[in-house]
């Protein structure tokens, strides 16, 4: 999980996941807090930890296996797969733990129902329907059948309706945020009609900031309990401009020295110094999840400046341009995202440069050593 040979931390800010939890409770009433993938990369259990001490009631993760290792934390609130179950092992697992699995195929169900006779227990599942994402879950027009199926199963207990939308953080493709949430509208109205007690929940981070007609019984932000702004360069940035950053990564400078005009710099030397310059050569790389695609292109701090790599990243060192910063020399800090200076790095500046989102900067950074910076004196919402 975490990488283990290099001079990179990735510092956690807790009570910031705490802040920006309660910030989206405060919009959507009923969020289930999403720690999928070791919470993008924050850690599991110190944010699931967290999220509890914040008032969540609900997680969310994505695999069963990940469900069930929330049993070794002091998180007792219940726990979604959004997965589901997909390893024959997954079923016996989902109920002991009494994991709620997304189910989106009839075989689920019946296995899961299986499983929980088997365990002389009750299985509690989300009915998923792919309302216009095309991956996971059962189409609309399943819904009436999908409901027999379940009343059928006596150990099941449909507890929730979830659908994912596939542009919501993208304002000009909003109209198909419409025909997802209509859809959605009509499977929630068929299953309740049928009987079933149901807690629907389809918003994302995005949709929770940007669609509250879309808000439902629950929500499940993600991103934006980790600082992201889902709207990042769009016409809708400012809905996103509420939230706490929560992840810094820093590495040290191993080495300065000058660079001549003229003279290349690091494989292929694809940089090459226009004028005489100051170069710090700092122990970040590939290998550290630090991506290749920022040669040239990213930027880090050093002090309060921000400084433009130069050259090519290589596997565990990176060489900055430090000529504007008079003191720079090999031990001191250098800032691979965040920064304690208004020059600071935010996951959405660094996934612009490195061409991609801060979702994957969050997962890939984060799997660096990290460093809890821990409030015990968080505040409830
Ligand atoms: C990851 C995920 C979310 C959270 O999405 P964000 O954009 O990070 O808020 C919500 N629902 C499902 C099904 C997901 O997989």
């Amino acid at each position: 999980m975490s990488i283990g040979y290099n001079h990179v931390r990735a510092r956690i800010h807790v009570r910031a996941i705490a802040d920006n939890f309660l910030e989206m409770n405060r919009r959507g009433g009923n969020c289930y807090g999403v720690v999928k993938s070791d919470a993008y990369g924050h850690g599991l259990a110190v944010v699931a930890e967290a999220l509890a001490g914040a008032g969540a009631k609900t997680l969310a993760v994505g695999t069963v296996e990940e469900a069930a290792s929330l049993a070794n934390t002091t998180f007792t609130g219940r726990v979604v797969a959004l997965l589901g179950a997909q390893l024959p092992e997954d079923y016996p697992l989902a109920v002991a733990h009494d994991v709620i699995c997304f189910c989106g195929r009839r075989e689920q169900l019946r296995r899961l129902n299986e499983a929980a006779v088997l365990a002389r227990r009750k299985a509690r599942v989300s009915l998923k329907f792919d309302t216009g994402m095309r991956r996971l879950g059962f189409l609309p027009e399943e819904a009436s059948e999908v409901l027999e199926l379940v009343q059928s199963l006596p150990n099941l207990e449909a507890i929730m309706v979830s659908s994912h939308l596939a542009t919501a953080d993208e304002p000009e493709q909003e109209a198909h945020v419409h025909e997802q949430g209509a859809r959605f509208k009509g499977v929630v109205d068929v299953l309740r009609a049928g009987g079933l007690e149901i807690e629907a929940n389809l918003c994302n981070s995005a949709a929770l900031l940007a669609f509250p007609e879309y808000h439902f019984d629950g929500q499940r932000p993600g991103i934006s309990l980790y600082g992201g702004n889902p709207f990042y360069g769009t016409s809708r940035e400012e809905l996103g401009c509420c939230l706490r950053p929560t992840m810094e990564v820093t590495s040290r400078i191993y080495q300065v020295h000058d660079l001549k005009a003229g003279e290349g710099i690091n494989y292929g030397l694809t940089y090459r110094a226009e004028r005489d310059m100051r170069v710090a050569i700092v122990g970040v790389g590939y290998a550290d999840n630090y991506s290749r695609n920022l040669s040239s292109k990213g930027w880090m701090v050093v002090g309060d400046k921000r400084v433009p790599v130069v050259g090519r990243v290589c596997m565990q060192m990176t060489a900055v341009d430090v000529t504007d910063v008079a003191d720079a020399r090999a031990g001191d800090t250098v800032w691979l995202l965040g920064g304690n200076s208004p020059a600071a790095i935010s996951a959405c500046e660094l996934a612009e440069w490195w061409g991609t989102i801060s979702y994957e900067v969050y997962c890939l950074m984060g799997m660096n050593p990290r460093e809890y910076l821990l409030d015990r004196d968080i505040q409830r919402g």
